[in-house]
This record gives C-alpha cells, sequence and structure tokens, in this order.
C-alpha cells in the first residue's frame, strides 16, 4: 500500500470545514482537483465526480462513501477492478485543536496491481496538488469564519436597557390604516430567534422576539387587517394583509407550555427603547430557512461579540419551565386517572 499524506492547520472551527467538504454543489467554487462533485454523503452512497489533475483533463470517478462522522472525518473510497486496477482510499480528518482552530489530515492510499505504476504520479503532482486543495480548503473556511454578519438592526447602536414596563403600542408597517396593538405591561424573556417562523425585519438574520402576559395586549386599530399565517402551528402568528409583518403570536392549546403568553417583536414599538436582548436561540434552526452551515460559525461570533448567549433551542430557564411544565401535566393526568380509579371501587 502507499499513501499520500498531507495535513495543514486551519484557523477555523471544524464544523466550519465540514460545511465546505459537506457541501458538494459547492466544490467549483473553490476545489481545482475535484470540481464537480454530486450525491449524497451517506455511508454507502456512490457519488459522481471529476478528478482533475494540473496539466490533465478531468477524469470521471464514482467514489463510494465509507464513513461520514459529522464535523471529523469523512472517507470514500475508489474501486477499478481487474488486473490493472487499483483501490484507492481518500480521507478527510479533522481535529479541533480549539474552538477556532483544527488540523486537517488528508491522506490517499493505493492498493491492487496499478499502485506501483501511480505512485510516482501520486507522489508528486498528486501530492502538489492535494496540498493546493488544502490551501484552498484553508482560505475558503477562513474567510467564512471571519465573515461579518448582520444579526438584526436592534443591535446596531442598540442601549442595554430601555423601559420594560408602561403603555407602548406596536405598528405594523402599513402608511395607511395601521394595525395597533396596545401593550400595557413589562416585555419579558426579549432574545433572537433563529427559527423559520419568527417575522424577520428586511435585511436581519435573527428576528427580535419577545413575550407579555396575554391578558396585557389589545388590538386597538385595523384589527380586520389581521390574520393567522399558520393555523396549525402552536403559536398563531397574527400577521398584518397589508404589510405582512406579524403584529401578535398567540397559544391556542391551554395545555402547552406558552399559554397565556403573547408573542411580539418589540422593535414594532418604534422609538422606545427596546428591552435588553437576554439571549439568542435557535441558532441552527437557520440551516432549515436557507442560511449556509458554513455560514453558522460567523453567525455564532459574531453573537458572541454582542455578548448575548446563544442556545440552539431556548435559553436554560425556559428549557427548564418546559421539561417542568411537562411534569405538572403528567402529574396533574396522573392524579385524575387515580381520582378515576378510586371513583370507580
Ligand atoms: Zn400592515
Ligand atoms: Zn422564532
Amino acid at each position: 500500500m502507499r499513501t499520500v499524506e498531507t495535513s495543514i492547520t486551519i484557523d477555523a472551527p471544524a464544523q466550519t470545514i465540514w460545511a465546505i467538504l459537506d457541501e458538494l454543489d459547492a466544490y467549483a467554487e473553490w476545489n481545482k482537483v475535484i470540481p464537480r462533485i454530486a450525491g449524497l454523503t451517506t455511508v454507502g452512497q456512490t457519488l459522481s465526480a471529476d478528478i482533475a489533475f494540473t496539466g490533465m483533463p478531468p477524469n470521471p470517478f464514482s467514489p463510494t462513501i465509507m464513513r461520514v462522522v459529522g464535523a471529523r472525518e469523512l472517507r470514500w473510497f475508489t474501486e477499478v477492478p481487474g488486473e490493472h486496477g487499483y483501490r484507492a482510499e481518500h480521507v478527510f480528518k479533522l481535529s479541533p485543536l480549539g474552538p477556532t482552530q483544527t488540523r486537517l489530515d488528508h491522506s490517499e492510499s493505493f492498493e491492487g496491481p496499478l499502485t506501483e505504476m501511480l505512485w510516482p504520479m501520486m507522489d508528486g503532482l498528486g501530492r502538489r496538488d492535494y496540498e493546493q486543495m488544502n490551501l484552498d480548503l484553508k482560505e475558503r473556511a477562513e474567510q467564512l469564519a471571519r465573515a461579518r454578519v448582520r444579526l438584526h438592526p436592534a443591535l446596531d447602536g442598540r442601549r442595554d436597557e430601555g423601559p420594560r414596563a408602561g403603555r407602548r403600542y406596536l405598528q405594523c408597517h402599513c402608511d395607511t390604516d395601521p394595525v395597533l396593538v396596545q401593550i400595557e405591561g413589562p416585555v419579558e424573556h426579549t432574545h433572537l430567534c433563529g427559527c423559520s417562523q419568527c417575522w424577520k425585519p428586511q435585511g436581519a438574520l435573527l428576528a427580535l422576539t419577545a413575550v407579555v402576559a396575554s391578558d396585557l395586549h389589545s388590538v386597538t386599530a385595523n384589527h380586520d387587517k389581521l390574520s393567522i399565517v399558520d393555523t396549525a402551528a402552536n403559536i398563531q402568528r397574527y400577521a398584518c394583509s397589508g404589510c405582512g409583518v406579524h403584529m401578535i403570536g398567540l397559544v391556542a392549546d391551554p395545555n402547552h407550555h406558552f399559554f397565556g403568553l403573547a408573542f411580539l417583536h418589540p422593535e414594532l414599538a418604534g422609538d422606545i427603547a427596546a428591552p435588553r436582548i437576554e439571549w439568542a436561540g435557535f441558532i441552527s434552526s437557520l440551516i432549515s430557512s436557507g442560511t449556509s452551515p458554513r455560514q453558522l460559525a460567523a453567525v455564532r461570533r459574531a453573537l458572541t461579540g454582542t455578548g448575548i448567549e446563544i442556545y440552539d433551542m431556548f435559553s436554560p430557564e425556559i428549557m427548564d419551565l418546559i421539561a417542568w411544565h411537562g411534569v405538572k401535566l403528567r402529574s396533574a393526568e396522573a392524579a385524575k386517572s387515580a381520582a378515576r380509579q378510586s371513583g370507580r371501587t
């Protein structure tokens, strides 16, 4: 067996490098050696690809995925059968050296009758091309990890503490007959949200979302312009039919852990200072609504820079409340069925 071994240190999180390796459709943007590769990176799947060593025409090959360990290892093999054949195993291994630095070990091993004939080429040109591939991957990953991201306009010169209590009006974006929602009390749990359902202002990657006790809100103008975005969702978001802005979100199911809360977007209160942003949630959900996983490191870095804690669901405080709510529901259910049992006997 002969092996071409290369390695490089990249100033980017392993997840960013992985996202580049795993985004086959975008190889043409950075990878001169493998300019085309298509298929699904799942163990057992066979991909369709071209390999193009410097000065040689692109050569089609069909690697089969052998190993996928997310953000750590991608391994495929290619087999050319017969007495002039060979078997090649291509490995990308990522070892995190810290949260923003990763070592890439990139190798290819050859076995079979043609190995000794191939070896001088692979040991020279092949090795140089793989080293160039590493450099191109490093450049792309480091650029992505450093990229500037616009999270939400509320963060541009935001004040840390605004008035939380008092009366305020949320106003939609319509020039005429805007919907007005009166809020009579403190806005709580203000956070940035990456979910696919919260309304976001133009140009914002994240939504700014908060809650108020639902009895403290009332629609005071142009109620008839509101309609529910998705009646099947747990939080029924009422949007203005004129401008599309979500004005208020209410929970219909009395057993739901958020029943009794009204969800709102505090920036709709205009010049009143937004309350302090306590945390950012559902960040990985950005991927389901179109943000590439390779951009997530920059998003997380931008949030960390603002001092806002990042969670991939809710904040620990709310996760604890939700877990406890589940226990309360189950014990209430158990008490009810025990009462039914004793009523029967
Ligand atoms: Zn409107
Ligand atoms: Zn959301």
